[in-house]
């Protein structure tokens, strides 16, 4: 998406080796127009799909996916998550390795936000080792309900999540896709798209 490629060029900062940080449009402060224009992206890459809920975690999941909800005129769930979790009945779990953060999140969803009527299409704000994408995955799993597809803003190709969702057989689509960092600079996996 071209529009999300040039501002990542513009406002993205590349920290150490392998984090781009986008806290001017995604990740603190949140664009609006920005994120309507990427729901209606998704909503146009996943059409073909009856989404009947939207899901992702908190907190930066957030905004991107409740525009993608607005889109689809579905809700958006997101997970919860926790520092330790005493296991309760009435919730969906799993457990989620944070790469930018480095500890374990408990991250977890009510049973009556979804059910095994639900098609779903997972949002997040990034793909890195896919570990966040796979927590969502186990819920959805838990739930019975149905796994539709799994939409990433920005996606880093270098990393294993990508090939771990398509080992599965999964409709993933990025709207930005990451080949490198090379001198603190960004470079798209397809830079003329
Ligand atoms: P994964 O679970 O795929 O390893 O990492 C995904 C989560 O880690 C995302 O939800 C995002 O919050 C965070 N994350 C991973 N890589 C980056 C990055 O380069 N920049 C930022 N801002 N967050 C990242």
């Amino acid at each position: 998406m071209r529009l999300l490629k040039e501002r990542i060029k513009k406002d993205g900062q590349v920290l150490g080796q392998d984090v781009l940080k986008v806290d001017n449009f995604l990740n603190h402060q949140v664009d609006p127009d920005l994120m309507a224009a990427m729901g209606e992206e998704f909503q146009r890459l996943f059409k073909d799909k009856k989404i009947t809920k939207i899901l992702t975690v908190e907190s930066s999941g957030i905004a991107p996916a409740v525009f993608v909800g607005l889109a689809f005129h579905v809700p958006v769930v997101f997970a919860r998550k926790h520092k330790s979790l005493t296991l309760q009945d009435n919730m969906y779990s799993a457990t989620v390795y944070s790469y930018t953060k480095k500890v374990n999140n408990h991250i977890s969803i009510s049973k009556k936000f979804l059910n095994a009527d639900d098609r779903v299409l997972v949002i997040d704000d990034f793909l890195a080792n896919g570990q966040a994408v796979e927590g969502l995955l186990s819920i959805i799993e838990e739930a019975g309900a149905q796994l539709e597809g799994v939409g990433i803003v920005i996606e880093k190709t270098f990393q294993k999540g990508r090939e771990l969702l398509d080992q599965r057989g999964i409709q993933v689509e990025s709207l930005a896709r990451i080949a490198a960092f090379e001198d603190g600079q960004v470079v798209f996996l397809d830079e003329n798209k």
